[in-house]
Parts: C-alpha cells; sequence; structure tokens
C-alpha cells in the first residue's frame, strides 16, 4: 500500500498485452474490481489511521468472522467495513463515516502533486510532458530556496 510514505495506494498492470492478467476467466476472475476497492480501503484505512480513528485492519477480515467466499470474494467485509457495519462486543466498527468527506491529513500526501492550467490544452505528448517537468523542476527550485 506505501509508495515511498507519501500516501496512496499504486495498482499496476504491465504492458505486455499477452499477460495473462489482461484475459478474463469467469472461474478465477469471479470479482475482478475487488482489487481496485481493495487498494482504495486501503488510502481511506491510512487517512482514518492518520486522523487517529480507530478501526479494523483491512486484512484482518478472519478475526471479524468473514471468509473470502468463492464468486462474491470478500464483498459482505468490504461492505460492512466500507457502513462501518462490523458487529463487535463493543458495537459496530468499521470506517469512520466522516471520512468519505476528510482529505488526507497530512500535508506531504501533497507534496508530489501539482496546479494543472485546467484550460490549457497541451498539444502533444512532448508539452505534456514538458509541462509536468517544468512544474517538478519548479517546486524544487522553490523547496531550494527555502531551506
Ligand atoms: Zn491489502
Amino acid at each position: 500500500m506505501d509508495y515511498y510514505g507519501i500516501g496512496f495506494s499504486n495498482i499496476r498492470l504491465p504492458n505486455d498485452s499477452q499477460s495473462y492478467i489482461y484475459r478474463y476467466n469467469a472461474r478465477t476472475n469471479q470479482f475482478p474490481e475487488e482489487v481496485f476497492l481493495h487498494e482504495f480501503l486501503h488510502t481511506l484505512e491510512r487517512n482514518s489511521d492518520e486522523y487517529g480513528y480507530e478501526m479494523p485492519e483491512l486484512h484482518d477480515y478472519e478475526s471479524y468472522g468473514y471468509e473470502n467466499e468463492p464468486v462474491i470474494g470478500q464483498r459482505q467485509w468490504y461492505r460492512d467495513y466500507m457502513n462501518k457495519d462490523i458487529r463487535t462486543s463493543n458495537g459496530y466498527v468499521g470506517l469512520p463515516e466522516e471520512i468519505y468527506t476528510l482529505k488526507p491529513a497530512k500535508s506531504s500526501n501533497f507534496e508530489t502533486s501539482y496546479d494543472v492550467d485546467v484550460f490549457k490544452e497541451p498539444e502533444n505528448l512532448i508539452e505534456e510532458i514538458k509541462q509536468i517537468i517544468d512544474k517538478l523542476i519548479s517546486k524544487i527550485e522553490e523547496r531550494g530556496e527555502q531551506s
């Protein structure tokens, strides 16, 4: 889940279209969206943790009595996790409701982001890449001046 501590989950698909990853098999790929949901929930889990909320770990479904079921995988666990509907002896637990309205807790999560000039359409890929590099260079220069 960690990407050098900058706070987002990363799903990487290989470039090779011959890879088995791109082949759908109804017997094995029963809930293929699960990987995206899973990684997204890790992001919310991390945000919740950084805001100091108590909640179960996303991987801990078995200790709360859930199973990885055929066809639907951990769908029931994810549903209850997102709705704070996991029953325990101390009441219901799961992601805090507010987390859906909060941005990441730490400003370091935004350090590598940059402002996009929304009205400027890059003319081509080279220009687009150049724009990104220029923004990064000016960020690095700004930081250099501050320290
Ligand atoms: Zn995971």
